[in-house]
């Protein structure tokens, strides 16, 4: 199963606490190794939990770089992730 950014930030809390099952794990640890900005916001989240509002808001990590957020904005908007 191939799944995207926003999926990934949905179960990210839940991956570094070793909440997720393992079909879920394998296919974000598959996107991870593919994608630098779930990798930056892993390491981020690993220190600073990522506070989801609703399923399309994201607070992000103090110090995260703006031009990495503004990436993140446009993957937000972008139809089918
Ligand atoms: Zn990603």
């Amino acid at each position: 199963m191939r799944i995207d950014c926003k999926h990934v930030w949905e179960h990210i809390s839940a991956y570094i606490d070793g909440e997720v099952d393992a079909s879920l794990r394998a296919d974000i640890d598959r996107h991870l190794e593919t994608c630098e900005i779930c990798s930056a916001v892993l390491d981020s989240t690993r220190n600073v939990v990522i506070l989801v509002a609703d399923d399309r808001v994201f607070e992000l990590p103090a110090g995260f770089s703006e031009r990495l957020h503004a990436r993140i904005d446009r993957e937000l908007e972008a139809p089918g992730g």
